[in-house]
């Protein structure tokens, strides 16, 4: 028998859940606050929409309980997701890592193929309609079955049999995300992870990132609190006019932002080894046998053509050693000092910058509240979450998206 369900929010999470419940010959309605659906799969992958990875696991998320995501993942895998988007005549092409991208290279390609599966179910689709509350009533009055009133902005009651949560979390807001999910669960008597910004660049106040901006080097990025390692990723680095960006940064950032959360003024620093192929005593025998090939090279010009030419004199400057010294006057001290610099570069991080531009959402509805077979709520029956409202946060790479769809999935076809 077809249930009436309301699903709030057509992001990727909602339309897959929509999708999911509609091919179960359920009646299904989704409230979207824009004009449009899938605003933020637009801007995936810069544009192209990295759709999931060939390797993904409950390892790749994080959360409270991450491998709540491993059910999730029995019911609908990577693998039914690249068969889902197949069967909607959607060519995926495989890149480095494991990242699958549209053949077409655009993200508005996934959207035109949800839209017109949507469109061929019938899901009923009301744009421009932010949702203000979501009531549950446990006493029904009459025999309809409705137990959710949902209330628009524009003070409209709508009623349903069941909900799904689909808001998303509260990065990029103005894609509509602005966290209107954890406010409805809340209200709902549900559990909120305290939220915090994932993917995110580093604010850093050494003068020396804003006169690099624009460089981008190969490093290992260590993250230190109080001078115990925190964690430690080998990527590009990107030197920002704020501070530094780029993978290496984005995947450390969810340590940083965590901590930084729980203790606003928590001493972190972040450590750049731009060699990280040679030893400590490999390097300085390089740079003994570099300055004895070019005596009268200034000191700081001794690895150009190792790294880009501005990075050494711009640190060096900054650390009081002067660059144009000619390198045969340079003395050992000093030549250690450098080695020391180019490989333990140590810069105080004095916050991680907000939401505006936070690529994903830590925390969120607690994971212990929801049924991992179903998505139901333990404490509301009818209703459902799924995607970025969930304290499930994953890697870089296509695994965000992966749990969107999966997590829409098994909440839209577990309805009946
Ligand atoms: C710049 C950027 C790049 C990214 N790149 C990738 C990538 O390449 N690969 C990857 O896997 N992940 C990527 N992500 C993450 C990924 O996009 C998200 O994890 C995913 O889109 C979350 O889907 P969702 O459906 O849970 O939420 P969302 O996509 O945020 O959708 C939530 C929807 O709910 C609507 N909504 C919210 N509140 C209300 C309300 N009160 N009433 C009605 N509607 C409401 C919103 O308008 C929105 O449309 C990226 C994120 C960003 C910001």
């Amino acid at each position: 028998m077809s249930t009436k369900v309301a699903i709030i929010g057509g992001g990727a999470s909602g339309m897959m859940a929509a999708i999911a419940a509609a091919r179960k010959e359920n009646s299904v309605t989704i409230f979207e606050k824009n004009d449009k659906l899938g605003k933020k799969i637009l801007l995936t992958g810069n544009g192209r929409c990295n759709i999931t990875n060939t390797n993904v696991t409950w390892q790749n998320y994080k959360g409270t309980t991450p491998k709540f995501t491993a059910s999730v993942l029995a019911q609908h895998s990577n693998l039914d997701t690249i068969q889902f988007f197949k069967d909607l005549g959607l060519v995926l092409i495989e890149e480095d890592r494991g990242r699958l991208f549209p053949r077409s290279n655009q993200a508005q390609s996934v959207i035109d193929v949800l839209e017109e599966e949507l469109d061929r179910l019938e899901v009923e689709i009301f744009y421009n309609q932010k949702i203000k509350r979501i009531d549950y009533s446990k006493q029904l009055t009459d025999n309809s079955k409705t137990h959710f009133e949902i209330v628009t902005y524009q003070n409209k009651k709508h009623y349903f049999e069941k909900v799904i949560i689909a808001t998303g979390g509260k990065s990029f807001p103005r894609t509509g995300s602005t966290g209107d999910g954890h406010r409805f669960a809340e209200q709902l008597g549900h559990k909120i992870v305290n939220p915090f910004p994932a993917s995110v660049p580093f604010r850093i106040q050494n003068p020396v990132c804003n006169k690099l901006q624009g460089i981008k080097i190969d490093a290992v990025l260590r993250i230190y609190l109080n001078d115990k390692k925190v964690s430690e990723v080998t990527d590009e680095v990107l030197f920002t006019h704020l501070g530094l960006s780029a993978p290496a940064v984005l995947e450390s950032s969810r340590e940083v932002s965590k901590i930084l959360q729980e203790n606003k003024s928590a001493k972190i620093t972040c450590s750049l080894n731009l060699f990280p192929e040679y030893t400590e005593e490999q390097l300085y025998k390089l740079l003994k046998e570099r300055i004895s090939s070019h005596p009268d090279r200034g000191i700081g010009n001794q690895f150009t053509g190792m790294l880009p030419k501005k990075v050494l004199p711009t640190i060096l400057k900054n650390e009081n050693i002067n660059p144009e010294e000619k390198s045969k006057q340079t003395s050992n001290a000093t030549i250690h000092k450098i080695i020391k610099l180019v490989t333990d570069y140590r810069l105080l991080v004095t916050d991680v910058l907000g939401w505006e531009i936070a690529q994903f959402t830590a925390g969120g509805v607690s994971t212990k509240e929801i049924d991992s077979k179903t998505m139901e709520s333990k404490t509301t029956p009818g209703l459902y979450f799924c995607g970025e409202v969930i304290d499930i946060d994953g890697q870089s790479g296509g695994f965000n998206l992966q749990w969107a769809w999966s997590s829409g999935w098994v909440a839209g076809n577990n309805i009946q």
